[in-house]
């Protein structure tokens, strides 16, 4: 396996829906999933094509109750493409032919998926052809597919269709199959000279998408004439050629589409306005340079380099790319969030969740337009946070669980158990800590940009209303002369009610209200960085005095945090006296113990009656915090942490989690780099295999895991060079396992470029960019200045 291409070999019914996720192509505006040109959604196939941040709402009605979901919409197939020879009375399907060969190749480096087939079907005519596709970079409206058919054995009429089908419904997750899935009206269909066109409508959010084709069928350089008929059925539009094939010359098909919706910036119609960009775009070769050489631009600034034993290298730059290919610079000024499966399928759908927090990092340091771009996705609907506050009869701004379009809480109310066929209530949208991640996001993303003006348009008044819906949640608790959080839902998803009770939640989660304590410092270390006007009309618009500004103070050094005993953290109140769970009882009754809320539920017991969670929670405040800012946080609560039971309380909470999240092992990994290099590296190979391998045994299929695709990533960004910005210095403190021998990067740090490579005991820094502005720089102890064109190697 090369560093940059994934390949599969011979067809594999079981594995298709994994690696139609993961050759997906997109470019940020939208992705199609890496289905075959001649598939249709069956069993084993489901062809989805999804634009950036467009959601469709539908009722359904579902164990006696009317439910509202809110989708990521399955957008016309326009990847049809198919065959039928003199004779045969079925279009191709590669399935029910004789496959002499198959392979399937991803390459990241150009963002091309290419299929080889070789076949034969019943009347021994063997066929090879040879598929290549993109979804271009360069061009965010255009795709397409180029099919190099050659016949093997024989000679004789070929009748090739091309089509975009509308008929699709979202069908992709077999979980809500019960629900109503069908998002799409046929507006319009039609052809016009050589190009076919389908103009669709989302049935509620009224979201135009306009599809155009045209194909182009070459024998060598010359384009070959062929017979054309249309055929419309409802919702789908095809076009029928026809050329004569001969014996080892092959003909070369380009199919080339363009996409354009009603969300689009610069346009006047969809229609018009995809027929337009299709009408300059001849030719599939001058199309796929112009990819080509955007992705290279992109690597060029987002790939890692790695030297480490095993397929780590191939895994990191896959990573990167889903990355790119859901959010890229075609992204930045669309209203339209990170979604937590990439646009590569319909679980979760497409919504946005606090994953944004393990994405964001990589973005900072490469692209933090994007993340600015990202940021204002929530800014604008803080409007629509505000009112979820209020009508909780709370103040300040509650970013939901769940977001989709409008910002209003996308969470589901009841939520199907596949294992034991029950519809379930679902309290998991009571994770406010939602809100703490878009704060500490805001926050990251100021450390390493500097960019002040965004703190004080957007910034700054996210983080007040933040704060304010946090200090009206908190309740004072008599008994404890303490600040309480009470009623919430913690990371660990396991635990949404107290054993027993009817009342959803659970009280004073240490991770929300240590966060909570760094938020009311931070939000007021943004209020003093905006300058008194600015100060003056946030304080007029947001309702905010220097009372509030006290009352928050005093919050954040009284808010309680529960303890097992003595220097271990509970991960809330009470969770000491839950009994232990026995892992090894379920270990060795079932297969996979990921889902033991699904398993337990199955069997008449709840996973909320158990010291076992789903993923870390305590254990994310040693993710986001070094030792030395945790204990001071901790000072400023009015709590002593000795730094040292931190590997205690490592222990304490890795033996009592399933990992039934992609993202638990992302923290156990960066939590364990500095105490246990070996245990850091083998949980950071667990984690950067999990959607390849697809550990958790048929998710990736219904989307790819972006936060762990990120967070794999950035383990190697910042935790293991330590890498972090404080108090306007860059800081590096490498600490790399034994299996990484070397390591090389570029970042982008306050507009300098450096590229940073470790290998050895040798760090080499070069900023090549003579203009830049001096950065200061501190490795380990050693403070210095990186001023113009430079390069400093430090050995350690
Ligand atoms: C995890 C959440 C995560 C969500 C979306 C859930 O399984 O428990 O932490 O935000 O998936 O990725």
């Amino acid at each position: 396996m090369s560093g940059w291409k994934l390949k599969y070999s011979g067809l594999n019914k079981e594995q298709e829906g994994l690696r139609e996720a993961l050759c997906t192509l997109g470019n940020g505006y939208f992705a199609t999933r890496g289905a075959a040109e001649e598939a249709e959604a069956d069993d084993v196939h489901y062809p989805g094509t999804y634009l950036a941040g467009s959601y469709n709402r539908l009722k359904s009605e579902v164990a006696g109750k009317t439910l509202e979901n809110e989708d990521l919409v399955n957008w016309p197939n326009w990847l049809q493409l198919s065959f039928r020879l003199d004779g045969d009375k079925n279009w191709f399907r590669l399935e029910e032919k004789q496959v002499l060969d198959y392979r399937q190749e991803l390459d990241f480096s150009e963002g091309i998926l290419r299929r080889e087939m070789h076949f034969k079907d019943k009347k021994h005519r063997e066929t090879k052809i040879t598929s290549t596709r993109l979804v271009s970079m360069a061009n965010p409206h255009l795709a397409c597919i180029k099919w190099e058919f050659t016949p093997v054995n024989w000679s004789g009429p070929v009748m090739m269709r091309s089509a975009l089908d509308g008929s699709v419904k979202n069908e992709g997750v077999k979980r809500y199959k019960a629900l109503s899935s069908k998002h799409l009206k046929i507006i319009e269909q039609g052809k016009t000279n050589d190009i076919i066109y389908l103009l669709v409508q989302t049935n509620q959010s009224r979201i135009y998408m306009a599809q155009a084709a045209r194909c182009h069928v070459y024998s060598g350089n010359k384009k070959l004439r062929t017979n054309r008929e249309i055929l419309e059925e409802e919702g789908k539009i095809s076009e029928r050629f026809s050329f004569q094939a001969s014996q080892g010359k092959t003909v070369t098909i380009e199919k080339i589409i363009s996409v354009s919706s009603s969300k689009d910036r610069a346009i006047n119609e969809p229609l018009n306005s995809s027929l337009e960009t299709l009408r300059n775009e001849l030719d599939f070769s001058a199309l796929k340079a112009r990819h080509s050489e955007a992705w290279s631009r992109l690597w060029k600034q987002f790939d890692i380099t790695l030297k480490s034993p095993g397929n780590s290298q191939l895994l990191l730059r896959l990573h990167i790319f889903h990355l790119l290919q859901t959010s890229s610079m075609h992204t930045i000024g669309r209203d339209v969030g990170i979604p937590a499966r990439g646009w590569h399928g319909e679980a979760y759908r497409g919504h946005i969740f606090w994953d944004e927090l393990f994405i964001f990092p990589l973005l900072n340091y490469r692209l933090p337009d994007l993340t600015h771009s990202l940021l204002l996705y929530r800014y604008y609907r803080l409007g629509a946070a505000k009112k979820l506050a209020e009508k909780e009869g709370l103040k300040g701004a509650m970013f939901p669980w769940q977001s989709g379009s409008s910002g209003r809480e996308e969470s589901q109310v009841i939520h199907l158990n596949p294992k034991s066929g029950k519809w379930l209530p679902d309290h998991t949208y009571l994770q406010r800590h939602v809100n703490l991640a878009i704060a500490y996001n805001i926050w990251q993303y100021y450390e390493v940009t500097a960019d002040r003006n965004f703190m004080k348009f957007y910034g700054a008044e996210m983080l007040l209303e933040i704060a304010h819906f946090f200090a009206s949640i908190t309740t004072w608790s008599e008994f404890r002369q303490r600040y309480e959080i009470r009623n919430v839902v913690g990371p660990d998803e396991f635990h949404t009610a107290y054993p027993g009770s009817d009342e959803p939640g659970i009280n004073n989660n240490a991770y929300t209200n240590v966060m909570t304590s760094w938020l009311f410092s931070h939000a007021k270390k943004a209020f003093e960085l905006i300058g008194t006007t600015r100060q003056e009309a946030l304080k007029q618009k947001l309702k905010l005095d220097d009372r509030e500004f006290s009352k928050w103070e005093e919050i954040s050094r009284k808010l309680y945090v529960p303890f097992i005993k003595e220097g271990i953290i509970a991960q809330f109140e009470g969770y000491e006296q839950l009994p232990e769970f026995d892992w090894e009882a379920y270990r060795e009754k079932y297969q996979s113990i990921q889902r033991l809320d699904r398993i337990l539920n199955a069997e008449g017991d709840s996973v909320n009656c158990y010291k076992a969670s789903k993923q870390a929670d305590v254990l994310m405040l040693f993710y986001l915090f070094s030792a030395e800012e945790l204990v001071q946080l901790f000072k400023d609560m009015g709590y002593q942490f000795n730094p040292e039971r931190i590997p205690d309380n490592i222990e304490y909470y890795v033996s009592r989690t399933s990992d039934g999240s992609t993202l638990s092992r992302i923290v156990r990994s960066w939590v364990e780099a500095r105490s246990d290099r070996e245990c850091a590296w083998h949980c950071f190979r667990e984690a950067i295999v999990s959607d390849f391998e697809d550990v958790q045994g048929g998710t990736t299929p219904e989307g790819i895991h972006m936060g762990s695709m990120a967070g794999t990533v950035d383990i190697l960004q910042r935790c293991f060079t330590g890498l972090e910005v404080r108090d306007n210095v860059l800081r590096l403190n490498p600490y790399f396992p034994e299996e990484i021998t070397s390591l090389g990067m570029e970042i982008n740090y306050r507009g300098v470029w450096l590229s940073l490579e470790f290998s050895g005991n040798q760090c080499r820094i070069k900023s090549r960019d003579g203009a830049a502005s001096p950065v200061k720089i501190k490795f380990r102890d050693q403070l210095f200045e990186i001023k113009g064109k430079m390069i400093k190697t430090i050995s350690y």
